[in-house]
């Protein structure tokens, strides 16, 4: 029986939160992260743990053949859009590369499924809102250009050699694990939830809004900001859709409604009870002024359903995880 799955990626951020939700299932896991930006400590000591590259054909090979593997679910990779514009082939090294050889991997030890981190970046800016899968994929940065390729490279290999292939793309991803048990570590956090939580518990001086000027109801960007939790249930939800025998495809994640950059922030002071610091800054490079996802397809095809769908359940989980981490980590 290959009941057990391939967590790569699951000592980052949302890859640990993956390994709770399997954990909370019942499913078996083993993660493989070489920890270039995850920690060792974001996987439970009761899951199996090899540090290592996911695009490594000899430590795939080794790691597939050692234990139990039905399913893949590859979260490794690198997500930082600017620079992703400044190091391309890093991008399409660490993102389509080593996807390719995962999938190489996967297809010779036997391997069915494979459940892909992708992203609402391969849709750039969209025409339509809210934006569904049908929708043309445009990616403006290396970054999405990256999965988008990964996304295609596994459409094709579905088709020619039977592997069962979810690629989900998330929009914006926030919060925390509601238990404490994880959160988000990244040391140069640049999404808005995580630096107004550092501004929030004074790991920063504040934070800067990129652009008012946007045609939104506040003049702020709008995003559909997703409970990591929520699409960590998404990743369960994906693999007994595809271990049913449901078809493959492309989903997005998120909740179908967002928020404003100004929302955000009055929720982080909300939840801190504390005005925070903000300068408005000009506008930055490649923001589409709104992102927001329609989930008709996931919540239909894996009866998908969020449990945290609400602005004030991410931010306080978030700022709460920001408590803990400097009070550990200092
Ligand atoms: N943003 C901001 N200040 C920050 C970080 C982000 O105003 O310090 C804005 C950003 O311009 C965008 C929104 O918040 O409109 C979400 O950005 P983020 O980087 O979190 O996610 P993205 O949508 O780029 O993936």
């Amino acid at each position: 029986e290959r009941g057990h799955v391939l967590v790569t990626g699951g000592a980052g951020y949302i890859g640990s939160h993956a390994v709770l939700a399997l954990r909370d299932a019942g499913i078996p896991a083993v993660v493989l992260d070489d920890l270039s930006t995850g920690r060792r400590a974001a996987v439970p000591a009761d899951v199996p743990f090899v540090e290592g590259d996911a695009g490594d054909p000899a430590l795939l090979a080794e790691v597939l053949e050692r234990h139990p593997i039905g399913t893949v679910m590859h979260f490794a990779g690198s997500i930082v859009v600017p620079e992703s514009v400044e190091k391309p082939l890093a991008y399409y090294a660490n993102n389509t590369l080593a996807s390719h050889a995962l999938v190489e991997a996967c297809l010779r030890a036997g391997v069915g499924r494979f459940v892909f981190s992708s992203t609402a970046a391969v849709y750039g800016i969209p025409g339509t809102l809210p934006v569904d899968e049908e929708a043309p994929t445009r990616p403006i940065n290396p970054y999405g250009r990256s999965k988008l390729m990964t996304e295609w490279m596994l459409r094709d290999a579905a088709a020619a050699h039977g592997l069962k292939v979810v690629a989900l793309r998330y929009f914006n991803v926030a919060g925390a694990d509601p238990a404490g048990r994880a959160g988000q570590c990244s040391r140069a956090a640049t999404h808005l939830i995580k630096v107004a939580c550092e501004a929030a518990v004074g790991r920063r001086p504040g934070l800067l809004v990129f652009g008012d000027d946007y045609p939104t109801r506040d003049g702020t960007c709008v995003r559909d900001y997703v409970h990591v939790s929520d699409l960590a249930d998404a990743h369960v939800a994906a693999l007994r859709h595809l271990e049913g025998g449901g078809e493959g495809g492309v989903f997005n994640v998120g909740y179908g409604h967002g928020s404003t950059v100004r929302e955000v922030v009055a929720a982080v002071e909300r939840a801190a009870g504390a005005p925070l610091s903000v300068r408005i800054d000009g506008r930055r490079a490649g923001d589409p002024p709104e992102l927001v996802a329609g989930i008709a397809r996931i919540t239909r095809t894996f009866g998908w359903r969020p449990r945290f769908d609400d602005l004030d359940t991410i931010v306080a989980t978030a700022l709460a995880w920001e408590r803990r981490l400097l009070e550990t980590v200092g």
